[in-house]
């Protein structure tokens, strides 16, 4: 790579954390942010949650304002996205036809949805991945008509979607893979809590199913068929079925390791002055030993400000940077109703003790993950900031499953 700019590509919330970080640390060169969007970087969290219901407007969600993004001095591109490009030149080209030679790229393009087998051209199937789609459902899901809807994809975001649209007092069924809401990940303690959250708002549950076709009448959804021959009606299905790492503007460098997102080391590069960062990148986690892909909002903030310090501590040894290791110990949550769920490290569900808190009125729960007798992850619902932090402190590092056990069952006494 030569020249004297950076480009991040994409403009969210990692690419920002990554365009903050460069001048933080003293990158004073050019400094290009491309996002494919028009919008100005803005966070997907409350799409599905706070945005949808209708409790906040567009404007809330946005990462930074407008002078906050204009101190940053940055060749800031949007509606541009990026097309090719030559690792080794390090030529950037743009969907505008303009190439850019850069120095470093930190590549920060996040996640497509899925295309939903068998919906291309009907009317009434959606998904929500940005601002745009979750503009066009709430519009749908606005009152007076309430709605018949289908919630295929029983993980975090179709559980979110399904929690908010029956808030909003239309029909809801959730479908999807999993026995229980978010099962796979969670396991089955925390499913079994929201499940019976959702059925008592009026949710009703298919899970352990699967879509096999949906019905049209004029190009328009009316039902959707399940594999136990469930027909069940439909006037809007809103499809959370998984997404695809964004990395097609990386595919003509054969350089490049892209089977499941950008593959990068533990420093979080993938190749000379090239990094990946957020959803889109998947890296060998030095102290997991394992390769991970993250696809949470913390990663993406962590991950932009250590590919940018990372990045520069090569290409500025001057600024005396060093390179570190990317370690994190992996965050996120979930918010269905008044139920917050948090979960840290890794989620294996190899090892798994489950336990049910009474709190009040409220039921919490709190699970411990482990593998090959190593407790990795934790995970919370419904339980004091207090007793969360506890538990963290549990799996901040592996441990062995005996030992964690005890610091487990000690932070929920
Ligand atoms: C609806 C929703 C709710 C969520 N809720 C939670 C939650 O409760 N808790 C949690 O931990 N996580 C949640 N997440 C996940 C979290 O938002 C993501 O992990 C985070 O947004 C990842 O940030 P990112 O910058 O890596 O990618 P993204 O936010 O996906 O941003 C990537 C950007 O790159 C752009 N782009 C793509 N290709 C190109 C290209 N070729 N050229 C230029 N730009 C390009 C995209 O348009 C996009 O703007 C949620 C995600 C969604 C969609």
């Amino acid at each position: 790579m030569s020249g004297d700019r950076v480009a991040v590509v994409g403009a969210s919330a990692a690419g920002l954390a990554a365009a903050e970080a460069l001048r933080r640390h003293g990158w004073q060169g050019e400094l290009s942010l491309i996002g494919a969007e028009p919008h100005l970087p803005y966070d997907r969290p409350p799409l599905s949650k706070q945005f949808l219901s209708g409790a906040w407007e567009s404007e809330r969600t946005r990462l930074r304002s407008r002078e906050q993004l204009a101190s940053l001095g940055l060749d800031l591109r949007l509606d541009v996205a990026a097309v090719a490009l030559d690792a080794r030149a390090g030529l950037l080209t743009l969907s505008d036809g303009r190439e850019l030679r850069c120095a470093g790229v930190i590549a920060a393009t996040g996640l497509l949805s899925r295309p939903f087998p068998g919906a291309a051209g009907v009317t009434g199937v959606r998904s929500l991945r940005g601002l745009d789609d979750a503009m066009a459902l709430r519009g749908m899901l606005r009152a007076p008509r309430q709605r018949v809807v289908v919630v295929v994809g029983n993980g975090v975001l179709g559980s979110e979607i399904a929690a908010v649209t029956r808030e909003l007092g239309h029909e809801v069924a959730l479908v999807g893979p999993a026995a229980t809401p978010m099962q796979h990940s969670l396991g089955p303690c925390l499913g079994a809590l929201l499940a019976q959250a959702h059925t008592a708002k009026g949710v009703v549950l298919h899970g352990g199913r699967r879509v096999t076709s949906l019905g049209t009448e004029g190009g328009a959804v009316r039902s959707v068929h399940l594999d136990d021959g469930t027909e069940l009606p439909a006037d809007l299905v809103l499809t959370a079925t998984g997404s695809t790492p964004a990395t097609a503007w990386l595919a003509g460098d054969d350089g490049l390791d892209l089977t499941d997102g950008l593959g990068c080391d533990t420093y979080c590069a993938a190749a000379p002055n090239l990094y990946g960062a957020g959803d889109v990148a998947r890296w060998r986690h030095p102290v997991y030993g394992r390769e991970l892909r993250v696809e949470h909002r913390m990663n993406a903030t962590e991950q932009g400000a250590a590919a940018a310090r990372n990045l520069l501590a090569g290409l500025r040894p001057r600024l005396g940077l060093k390179a570190a290791e990317f370690a994190p110990v992996p965050y996120f949550w979930s918010d269905q109703y008044d139920i917050k769920v948090q979960a840290y490290g890794l989620l294996a569900t190899g090892g798994l003790r489950h336990t049910r808190v009474a709190r009040g009125e409220r039921l919490g729960a709190a699970a411990l993950y482990g593998d090959e007798g190593l407790a990795t992850g934790v995970a919370a619902a419904n339980l004091p900031p207090r007793t969360v932090r506890a538990l963290r402190a549990v799996i901040a590092r592996p441990t062995p499953w005996d030992e964690a056990v005890a610091g487990f069952t000690t932070a929920l006494d």
